[in-house]
């Protein structure tokens, strides 16, 4: 739609915590995101637009310009390339860790180890630049049940407060990101609709936390 701006959300844990730091910068979505089916929201910013997608969808709206802005968490961009966007805003928000684990008490025995995870390509880069020699399988969710069920040595997941791992009989190993969500910016666009674009993240850069720590 020319002269509207479309900014894409990551829905979920991400969303929850993007809502109130948009509502700080006055951006409010027209109907409530959380009782409604629909996947594209009006604001109540003139020109203005949300969508409601998956994380790892954001990086490609965003980097074909289906999307102008969207936000993300970096363990997304570590793991898609950031080709195509800017990333001009650390948020500060869903803070977290990228981590190696592995079954409580585990030690490496051969020269290999098998590691299950979606992020299959932090993780290649991980065990790359250790010199170790990694099997990588891919996994949609649930890596924590790898391990317990033969499948890997070691997973490579989020971690928040470690509980998942704890109630999984698994321990963090090494950190490899920390991790918080980033407004990334579609190059081309951010040329097109240089004024409103700026005058946006401004309005969202002024509502982060002044020491740099969400709420
Ligand atoms: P925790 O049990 O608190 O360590 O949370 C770990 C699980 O919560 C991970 O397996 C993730 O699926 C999810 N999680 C926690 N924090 C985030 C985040 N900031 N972004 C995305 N997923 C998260």
């Amino acid at each position: 739609m020319a002269g509207t701006l479309t900014l894409a959300l990551t829905k979920g844990r991400i969303l929850a915590e993007t809502l109130p730091l948009l509502a700080r910068a006055g951006i409010e979505p027209a109907e409530d995101i959380d009782s409604s089916r629909k996947l594209v929201f009006d604001s109540n910013r003139p020109g203005l637009r949300l969508l409601v997608l998956r994380g790892t969808d954001v990086p490609t709206y965003v980097r074909h310009g289906a999307a102008d802005l969207g936000v993300v968490g970096k363990d997304m961009l570590l793991e898609q390339g950031a080709e195509g966007l800017y990333e001009p805003l650390d948020l500060g928000i869903a803070r977290c860790r990228l981590m190696t684990a592995a079954p409580t008490g585990w030690r490496p025995t051969g020269s290999r180890v098998r590691v299950a995870t979606k992020f299959v390509n932090v993780a290649r880069r991980h065990f790359a630049a250790r010199g170790v020699q990694a099997d990588i399988i891919k996994l949609y969710g649930a890596m924590e049940l790898a391990p317990t069920m033969g499948l890997s040595d070691l997973i490579v997941d989020i971690v928040d407060s470690g509980n998942t791992l704890r109630a999984n009989g698994l321990e963090p190993l090494e950190e490899i990101a920390t991790v918080s969500s980033r407004l990334v910016v579609n190059k081309a666009s951010l040329r097109a609709a240089h004024e409103p674009i700026t005058r946006l993240l401004a309005d969202i850069e002024a509502a982060l936390p002044a020491d740099g720590l969400a709420a």
